[in-house]
């Protein structure tokens, strides 16, 4: 970290209760890798400032929980509208942090408002059940009732569209709520929580802090904070789950991914390929979704590689806002050298190194990288192990279907996958015995729309609920059973043993 001081740079504030704070103990750099320079500072939050937005959000509670769910549902759809107002506004700071170009930033803000129009459905999602006569003038009935205070932690691939995932629906079940973006892409988030007030949301009930390893352990051991949702890398996520278990939180914890696509020698290639191109380097490849390695069947392999060989040569790179632009620059110098790392590996390990990345015209400063393309890459080198989250696609052959559904099955990640063919049957055993928790079929990128699920299986989720869709309302929710019995004349006497219907 520089001295923040002597950059005289814009601040990025914490929002806690309603109101910005801009003071710290510690500030983080925030850069624009289309130029490779620091353009602000963000409050690094230690533990007093995790402990005041828990108070804040503690305090705000009780009143929001008693909001009926239709008054809570208008103050989201006053935040929808907003954010479709701002959709334009908030993908520019998107593109600004992250780097991603500016079209594909304003189809990542649509995914996120998406969750917000399904969140003003609450009233009908928290109906609970009913049941007459359960036992002689006996009912019963379940509610589901908020968990209490939540927080989020989120990683720096989705500015908007993963903070997105979380806050709405909580918030529309009741819960306060504590989001920590990640703090390489802070600023969305804080323009997401003013949106929020001018929509109504009452102080407190949304707070956003900043930081690092020291905020987020201050979050995780509050006794203030009932559930964590997290996404972000598997080692981080798998720490989360395993710190929150012990503190007796709720917890989903959504890691990484090593994606692949298996294509078929019956699948339409031209239309596989293009589908490959955008899954693969879309967002320089810093997507949970992409895919990352692609599996190719028999006689696919050959002219399946030269196609991907003519389509990544041909992706223009350059800064997010700039037009015709297909991919921008990495979110940060160390993380373009450490995917720059891969290439190289890749070569020593041996595999056949189709486009070079490091040698394409890029412009000189920022974060960028051209895209790769790797071809016989084996099971066992890194370039398959590892995830590598950046503009490089691996290609490995195998013979058979049945080869290619093992490979899948063998990998410890397993968040997305899919198949390109136009055989049915093939389709649909992939479908079936694939063990992979979100899945295409011609469709490279399967994420779920609002109103599904997402998450993966194995690595890429611990926990058991995904986000968004029913399952975050299962998530943000405790389910209470009431047995009810109103006595009158007729009512027999309570018995003294278990009570059955005999
Ligand atoms: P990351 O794990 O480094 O960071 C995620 C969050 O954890 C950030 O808010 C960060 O501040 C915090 N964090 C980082 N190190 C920490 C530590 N040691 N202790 C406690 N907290 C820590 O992930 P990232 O680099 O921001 O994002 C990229 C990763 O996220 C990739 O692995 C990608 O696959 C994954 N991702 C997964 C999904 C999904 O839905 N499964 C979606 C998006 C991104």
């Amino acid at each position: 970290m520089n001295k923040p001081a002597e950059l005289k740079l814009g601040t990025v504030p914490v929002w806690i209760n309603g109101k910005p704070v801009s003071t710290a103990k510690r500030y983080g750099e925030v850069f624009n890798p289309a130029i490779g320079q620091v353009t602000k500072r963000v409050v690094f939050s230690d533990a007093s400032v995790v402990d005041a937005a828990v108070k804040a959000a503690s305090a705000a509670l009780p009143a929001w929980r008693d909001t009926p769910p239709l008054r809570r549902a208008r103050v989201m759809q006053e935040f929808l509208s907003l954010l479709k107002k701002n959709q334009k506004a908030l993908a520019a700071i998107v593109t600004e942090e992250h780097g991603k170009t500016l079209p594909d930033a304003i189809g990542s803000v649509q995914r996120g408002i998406e969750v917000v129009e399904f969140a003003c459905g609450i009233p009908h999602l928290l109906k609970g059940e009913y049941a007459e006569n359960v036992g002689t003038q006996v009912d019963t009935h379940s509610v589901r009732q908020p968990v209490g205070v939540c927080a989020g932690i989120t990683p720096f691939n989705f500015p908007v569209m993963v903070p997105l995932w979380m806050f709405p629906m909580a918030i529309a079940c009741g819960n306060s709520f504590i989001l920590k973006p990640s703090e390489k892409v802070p600023s969305a988030s804080v323009r997401m929580a003013e949106l929020f007030q001018e929509a109504g949301l009452p102080d407190g009930v949304l707070n956003v802090l900043h930081g690092d390893k020291e905020a987020v352990d201050a979050i995780l051991s509050h006794p203030g904070i009932q559930a964590v949702s997290f996404v972000g890398s598997t080692p981080i996520a798998k720490y989360i789950y395993e710190t929150c278990a012990r503190h007796g939180k709720r917890v989903q914890a959504l890691g990484g991914a090593k994606n692949h696509a298996v294509v078929l020698p019956d699948a339409d290639l031209e239309f596989a390929a293009d589908a490959l191109i955008g899954a693969a380097y879309g967002s320089a490849g810093e997507r949970c979704m992409a895919i990352s390695a692609v599996v190719a069947v028999g006689a696919a392999g050959d002219p399946l590689v030269r196609l991907l060989e003519k389509k990544a040569k041909a992706i223009k790179v350059g800064a997010g806002d700039a037009e015709g632009v297909d991919m921008g620059p990495l979110v940060t110098g160390p993380h373009r050298d450490k995917v720059a790392g891969y290439v190289e590996a890749g070569l020593k390990e041996g595999a056949r190194l189709v486009v070079d990345g490091r040698g394409s015209a890029v412009p000189k400063e920022g974060f960028f990288l051209g895209t790769s393309l790797f071809d016989h890459v084996k099971p066992e080198m890194t370039i398959y192990k590892d995830e590598i989250f950046g503009p490089v696609l691996i290609i490995l052959r195998v013979e058979t279907l049945d080869q290619a559904i093992e490979l899948v099955n063998r990998n410890p990640y397993a968040n997305g996958t899919a198949i390109f063919t136009e055989s049915g049957g093939a389709a649909r055993r992939f479908e079936n015995e694939i063990q992979v928790g979100m899945v295409g079929v011609n469709v490279p990128i399967p994420v779920p729309v609002a109103y599904f699920s997402f998450g993966g299986w194995k690595s890429s989720l611990f926990g058991d609920l995904h986000v968004h869709g029913v399952e975050s309302v299962k998530f943000y929710t405790r389910t209470k059973v009431v047995t009810t019995r109103w006595p009158h004349q007729d009512t027999p006497a309570p018995g003294f043993h278990m009570p059955t219907l005999g």
